[in-house]
């Protein structure tokens, strides 16, 4: 049952929060309907939810179609240039931003249809091949080079954890994205104010808590395993 999925995760932020002397507000929780129907959707909206998570442009036009601004809309999956467009349409906020050439791309759509694209930039903590994200030592740059693109506004860093059966092998990628927020924060790169840290998801939620996430990113724990 969603309801009870959604009570059980939501009392695990909780708990996560007080572990590491978080008020519960610090952390939201981004639900993941990339493998949910519509009138899932709909039933987590109706018991309070209000930002749901997509991983593709196209899955998230025909949800968006149907529910439109009643849900606030986060890409969270890799984003190709040509869909900038629709992208920018879309979501309120992109989490996977994972070069400069798609920032660019993002800030010309957005400035077309007068709105400021808020975005993460996503880093690949961990070095995997497979993984989309700039290095850590790329992002200093990324902010360099962004920095004059107006129609775009950096919020903060996002990341994707090796899977691992171990949630502990994994937090010193989680460390690693909020040390590098830290630190882009003193250096002052940036005009900006990085504060958020979008990661964990069903299975490394906690431990991504306790080492600083803002925003985890949960699908199966609600809607269960597919
Ligand atoms: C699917 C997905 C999630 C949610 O994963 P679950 O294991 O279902 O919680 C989070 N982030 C990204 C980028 C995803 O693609």
């Amino acid at each position: 049952m969603i309801i009870d999925n959604l009570k059980a995760v939501t009392q695990r932020i909780s708990r996560s929060c007080e572990k590491s002397g978080r008020p519960p507000a610090d952390v939201k929780l981004i639900c993941v309907t990339k493998e949910a129907s519509l009138s899932q959707i709909e039933q987590v909206l109706a018991l309070g939810i209000k930002d749901i998570g997509e991983n593709r442009v196209q899955d998230a036009a025909l949800k968006y179609k149907a529910i439109g601004d009643k849900a606030t809309w986060h890409l969270i999956g890799h984003l190709q240039t040509n869909k900038a467009k629709e992208a920018v349409r879309i979501f309120s906020l992109i989490h996977s931003t994972d070069s400069i050439r798609l920032a660019k791309e993002i800030d010309r759509e957005a400035k077309k249809i007068g709105k400021i694209q808020d975005i993460l930039i996503q880093v690949n903590t961990s070095g995997e091949a497979s993984k989309f994200g700039l290095a850590p030592d790329d992002v200093a740059e990324f902010f360099r080079e962004v920095s004059p693109y107006t129609n775009i506004s950096i919020l903060g860093l996002m990341t994707i954890a090796p899977e691992v059966d171990d949630p502990e092998k994994i937090r010193p990628y989680f460390r690693k994205l909020r040390e590098l927020r830290d630190e882009l924060n003193d250096i002052r790169y940036t005009i900006y104010d990085i504060r958020i840290l979008s990661m964990g998801m069903t299975n490394d939620f906690e431990v991504a808590i306790e080492e600083g996430a803002t925003m985890v990113r949960i699908g199966r724990a609600i809607f269960g395993e597919k």
